[in-house]
């Protein structure tokens, strides 16, 4: 998504539009839904905007590809990047860390946008909160159902618990 630097009105410029996104290592983008609104002060250009997307997630634990809806609004300052190399003794210092450039009249939003859905996600993403994830052993998917290698390996705690269960129905009978 592109925004013309000398083509933003006085009254700033409002753009909606539906931008294809690649999020992570995905095969196919997810599409957003933005809307921005840029208003420039001088070559300064800010940047407020809302950006809608069901982006799709891998599961860190069983490694299924799932939607997750977001819904994330921004805002973003833009300052052209021939002053900045013209300046030689210019550092970049922690109060400018929400500063992005542009350069040549034209500013590209679309880094911004994936960034923005990036910071947004979890680090370890689940497909569900309980999700089981696959077997160490085999590599099954135990959300399918268990796989044969955890029935030699039940607990032996666990094991007498059962007995002792079994024991209270009896008992209850
Ligand atoms: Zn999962
Ligand atoms: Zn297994």
């Amino acid at each position: 998504m592109k925004i013309i630097i000398s083509d933003i009105p006085d009254e700033g410029l409002i753009q909606e539009a539906d931008q294809p996104l690649l999020i992570n290592d995905n095969a196919k983008p997810d599409i957003a839904h933005v809307f921005i609104k840029a208003v420039r002060f001088g070559k300064r250009v800010l940047v407020e905007g809302l950006v809608k997307i069901s982006a799709t997630l891998k599961c860190s634990r069983c490694l299924t590809e799932f939607p997750r809806p977001f819904d994330l609004a921004f805002k973003e300052e833009y300052l052209p990047s021939e002053d900045i190399s013209r300046d030689k003794d210019h550092e970049l210092t922690g109060g400018e860390m929400d500063v992005s450039f542009y350069s040549n009249d034209e500013l590209d939003i679309s880094e911004l946008l994936k960034e923005q859905v990036l910071l947004a996600a979890p680090m370890k993403p689940l497909c569900r909160d309980d999700c089981r994830g696959l077997c160490p052993a085999c590599g099954e998917d135990l959300n399918k159902g268990a796989c044969d290698c955890r029935k030699e390996e039940i607990d032996p705690r666990l094991a007498s618990l059962e007995k002792f269960k079994e024991l209270l129905k009896e008992r209850k009978e």
